[in-house]
């Protein structure tokens, strides 16, 4: 099959010319394991950038998830909170941890966890005095969910957030960096987020304790002895040295790629946004989304061709688009767990599937590759 053009993805690696001079450093002072000046630079880098006290890094965005669950004590008998619509990664250390996930809905002013659905579920665990570990709140492709709503929420229930804020890195909620309004926040660099270290992830948090806790849960838990001693279960989730040398010269760019990526979003923007029955994923009031993915919402009745169609006919000219996130509630992994609708017989989640789909918004897409993605879906909304 000949193929017209070179493929256009939906979000790759894109560095900035500034990754080699820190793996050089790392090789010149053989520091390859994983500790040393790349990974001691990437967290403190990363905590100054969000304007936090500390940051942590590991292997991957799941990881990191994984070790704030063992951090905030989650076992076989407690149940953890998540948003339903996300990427399996938000939930599956739920799992890891023998916990009962209990899925909460979205909102479609973010698209993210409704603080109604939320509310329900707190009030309904109250009263069967099973009230969660921990509730997990995502920021779906880089668009910050209600967090003073949220957060207040918790609060009243004296349950802590984990913020999966893995595609959310950059973004800001009321002028505050997403990421750090829970106990504590997790982001991704794996190979499709908005900056990447070819795979890893980060913990962050206010509490310089809990973070020290985690580097140690994070090196196999060892105590302190020569002897090599161990009294609870650890991991090896500590990045390396070369990796975080790669994270230090993304960081360096990580603003310039979020005006990249907003960049994008604004020319679907202007294409289709006028169309009836096409909706944007919505940039919430005093909010700033890195629109790591430009996200929207297609009506077939409206525009006479569904989501899937687009994706397919973008498929025949080697153009990468997919779906929005298939929810947690729908997908055989967790038949049978709870799952709170924004409102009873109203799942937003379900429609947002249904309908949505996210298109090519890497931040080194040319202007070119975005104008043929563009004419191809007018090719048929005109048909
Ligand atoms: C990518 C992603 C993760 C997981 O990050 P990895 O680094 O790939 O383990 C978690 N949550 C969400 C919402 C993600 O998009």
């Amino acid at each position: 099959m000949s193929q017209k053009n070179e493929r256009i993805f939906l979000s790759s690696p894109h560095m900035s010319g500034k990754e080699q001079k820190y793996i050089q450093e790392a090789f010149d002072l053989n520091w390859i394991a994983p500790l040393g000046n790349n990974v001691d630079g990437l967290e403190q880098e990363l905590a100054n950038y969000n304007s936090i006290e500390d940051a942590a890094v590991v292997t991957s965005g799941t990881a990191a998830i994984h070790l704030a669950l063992r951090l905030l004590d989650v076992g076989t008998e407690d149940t953890v909170f998540c948003s339903s619509l996300t990427f399996v990664a938000s939930a599956n250390p739920i799992l890891y941890q023998g916990a009962t996930p209990v899925l909460i809905d979205s909102e479609m002013e973010t698209w993210n966890m409704s603080p109604v659905a939320l509310e329900r579920a707190l009030q309904e665990a109250k009263e069967n005095g099973n009230l969660p570990k921990a509730v997990i709140v995502v920021h779906l492709y880089g668009q910050s969910a209600k967090m003073d709503e949220l957060v207040a929420i918790c609060d009243a229930y004296g349950v802590p957030i984990v913020e999966d804020a893995a595609e959310s890195l950059g973004s800001t909620y009321k002028g505050k960096m997403s990421g750090t309004f829970g106990k504590l926040g997790i982001f991704s660099f794996n190979g499709n987020k908005i900056i990447t270290t070819s795979g890893g992830g980060a913990l962050v948090s206010d509490d310089v304790e809990i973070l020290k806790k985690a580097r140690f849960l994070a090196t196999q838990a060892r105590d302190p002895a020569v002897h090599y001693q161990h009294s609870e279960i650890g991991y090896n989730y500590r990045m390396s040295n070369i990796v975080a040398g790669v994270g230090r010269g993304q960081l360096e760019v990580l603003d310039m790629r979020v005006e990249q990526r907003r960049a994008v979003f604004n020319r679907y923007y202007e294409a289709f946004a006028k169309v009836p029955g096409i909706i944007f994923q919505p940039e919430l009031e005093d909010t700033m989304s890195n629109r790591w993915l430009t996200a929207l919402a297609i009506d077939p009745k409206a525009t006479g061709v569904s989501r899937d169609e687009i994706i397919e006919r973008l498929a025949e000219d080697n153009i990468e688009a997919r779906p929005v996130w298939k929810p947690m509630h729908l997908q055989p992994l967790f038949d049978g767990v709870a799952y709170y609708p924004h409102e009873e017989g109203k799942s937003v989640s379900d429609e947002l599937f249904a309908y949505g789909i996210c298109l090519p918004s890497g931040s080194n897409i040319t202007v070119e590759q975005q104008e043929l993605v563009i004419a191809v879906i007018n090719e048929l909304l005109n048909k």
